[in-house]
């Protein structure tokens, strides 16, 4: 017997339609791509990507067509989302961090038919325009006084487009299975892949990620979504924010810790969201000026594992709550927060750092489990290591176009991490899969041996790769990049991680290098590092 309850579409339409009913007074601020922070509220967002809607049908836009941004976190960025969204059609972020031949790749994979550019990747557009067919016509967002000469055809400037509009339009309406937006992997190894979220995918994420202990925002938050659009939906940011009435600030280009920095204080931001890079920015900044940060409360960082140092000079020293979360653009993203729980609330001092270190737990609504590699579950004990499998609406079941089955018999998604659980659930990753060393017939963890080299004076950032070793299989390379001006010795280093790490995880050597090669995402290139250092031959010790 069926249940008795409405057919209610979870489509993302929904969202703005309650913030605007609901939160209508509620802001959106945004430093614009121009310079000057622009404000209006979430009723006007709804009309904006109303009149976004009716002016890419009349292009002839229809359900299931992509469309494509290449654009920073602003208003004007989420205003097209959720007017590509609200049309039926897919709204597919580029990350204009990809290499130039990924990005001809994507776009004609995609078969992109319009292109949203923000004034800053007009240049990297028109380099390659002649090798995108599919794009119908070029809409700069911006307004007339700044629209640049340009060789892009058929380009117009957003706001020149958008007045020829009302807002007298309805949202379509269809399944809610329908795909809403299309956001491909950096593909560090082959062509990047596709992953095709659907409405009803993003609105339970987004309701996941409402939930208290993950982002948990509230109508009184003003939230600073760093992390972009481009970069798996902001981390859910841009459909969990509006939902719950808190306000959204947007930083456009400004990812610096200057101009994050202002925004936090002008704008009274409480609660953000950036991978661990932007906030290096910001903390240095903030010791170099000798200033506070008295409104945030609490930070999610992901994307890359947290070092030590970080977790530590946001709750010691500002007063700020780290919440260190790990996902993958598969899973929406997010897969697990660290908050603290009913059991580990009273942990203090190394205890707590310890537990803060971990990549966190699940929220309902995502399933993880660790195997060998033959499959079998592993046991909860916090060090058992194996592969990271996954399980939930909010995560991929295919590649956009690609016909090879990601899921096995029972519907779990290898996430390619290597990790262990601990009995109550935090869950540590301690690897790729494609990176792990292994020495002497044991799993050796490059990213505790990492995080705990940055804390080193004199280290900017680290790296370690497995190098083969007669005896052992394979021992660790530790490749740093000192800070500018720092002269950090490798016995200094050495000295520094004696006792922080276990011994047989002390690196065999450290190599010093200008600069450590990064994918679009920011992650460490570790083939390229591979590539790099292929014969290295360890000295006789
Ligand atoms: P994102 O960068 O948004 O997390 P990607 O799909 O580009 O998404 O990358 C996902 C991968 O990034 C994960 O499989 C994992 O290897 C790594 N990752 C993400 N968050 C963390 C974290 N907190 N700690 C360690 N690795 C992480």
């Amino acid at each position: 017997m069926l249940g008795l309850m409405q057919d209610y579409q979870l489509t993302v339409q929904t969202i703005l339609d309650h913030a605007a009913l609901n939160h209508g007074e509620r802001e959106m601020v945004t430093r614009s791509i121009e310079g000057p922070i622009r404000r209006y509220n979430y009723r006007d967002l709804r009309t904006r990507a109303l009149r976004v809607a009716k002016a890419l049908q009349k292009e002839g836009v229809v359900l299931g067509d992509r469309v494509a941004t290449m654009a920073w976190n602003t208003d004007r960025h989420v205003e097209t989302w959720y007017g590509v969204m609200g049309l039926g059609a897919i709204c597919h972020t580029i990350n204009p961090r990809l290499f130039v031949e990924q990005l001809v790749y994507i776009i004609n994979h995609a078969e992109d038919k319009i292109l949203f550019v923000d004034l800053t990747f007009v240049p990297l557009i028109e380099a390659i325009a002649t090798k995108l067919p599919t794009i119908q016509k070029y809409i700069i967002l911006t307004s007339d006084s700044y629209m640049p000469q340009t060789t892009l055809p058929n380009a117009v400037a957003y706001e020149t487009w958008l007045a020829g509009t009302d807002a007298d339009f309805e949202w379509a309406r269809f399944d809610e299975n329908t795909a809403a937006g299309l956001c491909y992997t950096s593909g560090t190894t082959g062509n990047p892949k596709g992953v095709l979220y659907s409405h009803r995918s993003n609105v339970l994420h987004s309701l996941m990620c409402s939930q208290n202990d993950v982002i948990g925002a509230k109508s009184v938050d003003n939230v600073l979504p760093i992390v972009p659009m481009f970069h798996a939906n902001a981390w859910a940011i841009t459909f969990a924010i509006p939902a719950n009435g808190a306000s959204m600030i947007m930083p456009g280009a400004g990812m610096d810790g200057k101009s994050i920095y202002e925004l936090l204080d002008s704008e009274k931001v409480n609660v953000s969201a950036a991978v661990p890079t932007v906030w290096l920015g910001l903390l240095q900044y903030l010791t170099e000026n000798d200033l506070k940060l008295p409104y945030l409360d609490r930070v999610l960082i992901g994307g890359a594992a947290v070092p030590r140092m970080m977790i530590e000079s946001f709750e010691n020293t500002y007063d700020v709550e780290v919440i260190h979360g790990w996902g993958m653009t598969e899973m929406s993203p997010i897969g697990t927060t660290g908050k603290l729980k009913y059991a580990t609330e009273h942990l203090q001092g190394e205890d707590r750092i310890k537990l803060k270190l971990r990549q966190g737990r699940p929220p309902y609504l995502v399933e993880m489990k660790i195997v060998d590699d033959e499959g079998t579950e592993l046991p909860r004990d916090g060090e058992t290591s194996g592969h990271l499998l996954v399980r939930g609406p909010a995560i991929s079941s295919g590649y956009y176009k690609h016909d090879e089955n990601i899921l096995d018999e029972d519907g779990w998604f290898n996430t390619g991490d290597i990790a262990n659980i601990d009995e109550l659930g935090y869950m540590q990753i301690t690897d790729r899969d494609k990176d792990v060393i292994k020495s002497g017939g044991e799993w050796i963890s490059s990213i505790e041996i990492e995080n705990t080299a940055v804390g080193c004076e004199g280290v900017a950032e680290a790296a370690v790769i497995g190098v083969a070793h007669p005896k052992w299989t394979e021992r660790p390379l530790l490749i740093i990049v000192r800070k500018p001006g720092a002269e950090v010795s490798a016995e200094e280093v050495l000295a520094y991680l004696e006792g922080k790490i276990a011994k047989w995880w002390m690196p065999e050597a450290i190599e010093f290098v200008d600069e450590i090669p990064h994918t679009a995402t920011g992650k460490i290139q570790k083939m390229e590092l591979r590539k790099k250092f292929g014969g290295y031959q360890f000295k006789e010790g």
